[in-house]
């Protein structure tokens, strides 16, 4: 649908001129899969054309057919906003995986040293609300080790941040 979309930037072109493209595209395909099947409906085209508008990834702009009284939507894509909208996304897993760490820095988690299986984790007031008693077997609940946890974190904060987009490539 995108490749449509692009395909087409210079002109302007209704839903179901893109529903035909696409058939003719995928006709004569080997790998004809039977999903394809659903791509070619011309309302699978609209739905997947109101998603891009919704995220912000194409716009459109109706006319009333005066023949036949119905709208004709003409639609073209902004794939200019992808950039922006990858490093808004960029930025909020930026912004969770350092609440993470720090939160995981800021506390001591509680574990019970006998459960070996879905070992549930206890903030250090919960552990106290507990005594230190497992609420599973009644075993003892001990300090957990979070340094694995925090390096984890640490890896995912430089990838994150080392993510470079380039929506050039895609546009060829
Ligand atoms: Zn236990």
């Amino acid at each position: 649908m995108g490749k449509e979309l692009l395909n087409s930037e210079d002109e302007e072109i209704t839903d179901e001129d893109i529903a035909e493209r696409i058939k003719d595209r995928i006709k004569g395909k080997k790998d004809f899969e039977p999903e394809d099947e659903e791509i070619l409906k011309l309302n699978t085209v609209r739905k997947t054309l109101y998603q891009l508008y919704s995220e912000r990834l194409a716009q459109f702009r109706r006319i009333r057919d005066k023949s036949t009284g119905w709208f004709i939507y003409y639609w073209w894509g902004e794939f200019d906003l992808i950039e922006e909208l990858l490093l808004e996304k960029k930025k909020l897993i930026q912004e969770k995986l350092r609440d993470r760490f720090h939160y995981e820095k800021e506390n001591y988690f509680f574990s019970c040293e006998n459960c070996e299986e879905n070992k549930i984790k206890y903030t250090f007031e919960e552990a106290f609300e507990l005594n230190f008693r497992c609420t599973e077997c009644g075993g003892q609940l001990v300090a957990e080790e979070n340094e694995d946890v925090l390096d984890f974190l640490k890896k995912r904060i430089i990838q994150n941040q080392n993510i470079i987009f380039s929506t050039k490539k895609n546009k060829e």
